[in-house]
């Protein structure tokens, strides 16, 4: 063995196991989050969707750059349960990609502007939750029967998104998010909270409008759209409907799209417990948690079909390594190789574009 042969062995292995663990840093969180559901699941799961959960996420393989600031998924065993952290993640990253490609489409295409609603409702108890979701189903699809909407979206994506109250006491960033909500109610910081062990379904919506729409005599201004989904949900109790125009920027519309394509529920309250993760699980089950209806439609169909490839963005690292980590107990074991002439070749080829959106944690 030459002598510089053996410099590049040593700092190989110095990348796979320093730089290794770092490229994977999001992952191995998950992997704990994966341990809890598998424990949460065990009388709900059958004993195989339990084992393939269970070892999801335990072998990866990574394309990384030279200098492995990059990397992408090359081949990983993935259990595709809707309730798996890792595997909802890994949807979260390719949904907020394919959104963001069909809206830059079908505003060059269709000469489209873009809405964001949020609808929600007071806060209910675990057991009506299921029904809240399914009073929310129906209220939705009168919204969006009403001539005046329909006459003026031209689609839209929903997503349900069910969040979880598990603080007993007012925290400073929850009397911070909703000052107004507290202060009307008398309640400061350490307080009782009010909505301690309460759940929170509501919708996240993105719509498409035509560009004249804005001055147009059938817009819908923001008390109307709050009337009619007091009308539709039959719940005047309902104070608020967040509308809001989205703005051509990437902020804003980054903003709408992570909304749209997260998680329905979140890690730390999902997995909080095992009573709260049935009660989610009871709830979220076998529904559909993000629709796709009219342009949007069409054009998640073309996105699919790579009808619209012209709108990804590329991926302009050059992978030069392949990362291969292997989950033990507690933590990932990595070994790190130079690709091939012909893997690079093929390999890059293949991840020519850019697949998962890298900023939804
Ligand atoms: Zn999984």
């Amino acid at each position: 063995m030459t002598k510089n042969q053996d410099v590049k062995i040593a700092k190989s292995e110095l990348k796979s196991t320093e730089l290794g663990k770092y490229l994977l840093e999001k992952y191995t969180p998950k992997k704990d989050l994966v341990r809890k559901l598998a424990e949460y699941a065990k009388g709900i799961f059958t004993p195989n969707t339990l084992e393939r959960v269970q070892l999801c996420g335990d072998f990866m393989q990574h394309l990384t750059t030279f200098d492995m600031s990059a990397k992408r998924v090359h081949r990983s065993n993935s259990c595709g349960n809707r309730f798996c952290p890792i595997c909802t993640w890994s949807k979260a990253k390719k949904d907020a990609i394919m959104i963001s490609v069909a809206m830059q489409a079908i505003r060059e295409e269709k000469d489209q502007e873009y809405i964001f609603l949020t609808l929600t409702a007071p806060n209910v108890e675990s057991v009506k939750l299921k029904n809240e979701i399914d009073r929310f189903n129906k209220a939705f699809k009168k919204l969006f029967d009403r001539r005046n909407v329909k006459r003026v979206v031209n689609g839209y994506i929903r997503k349900l998104e069910v969040t979880y109250n598990k603080e007993r006491f007012i925290t400073e960033e929850m009397y911070k998010r909703a000052k107004g909500y507290f202060d009307k109610r008398e309640l400061d910081i350490g307080d009782n909270n009010p909505n301690y062990d309460t759940y929170h379904p509501h919708f996240h919506v993105i719509m498409a409008v035509n560009k004249s729409y804005f001055t147009s005599r059938d817009y819908i201004n923001q008390s109307q759209w709050l009337d009619m989904w007091r009308e539709c949900m039959d719940d005047f109790s309902i104070t608020q409907v967040d509308i809001r125009k989205v703005r051509s920027s990437e902020k804003s519309e980054n903003g709408a799209i992570l909304e749209v394509a997260k998680y329905s529920a979140k890690g730390d309250e999902l997995y909080h417990s095992q009573s709260i993760f049935e009660i989610f699980y009871r709830a979220l089950k076998g529904r559909q948690l993000i629709t796709f209806n009219g342009l949007f439609k069409d054009y998640i169909k073309k996105f699919k079909n790579g009808e619209l490839d012209k709108y990804k963005k590329q991926d302009e690292n050059e992978y030069t390594h392949l990362l291969t980590s292997v989950w033990q107990t507690s933590k990932y074991e990595n070994t790190l190789r130079e690709l091939t002439l012909e893997e690079m070749a093929e390999y890059n080829e293949k991840a020519k574009y850019i697949e998962e959106d890298e900023g939804v944690e």
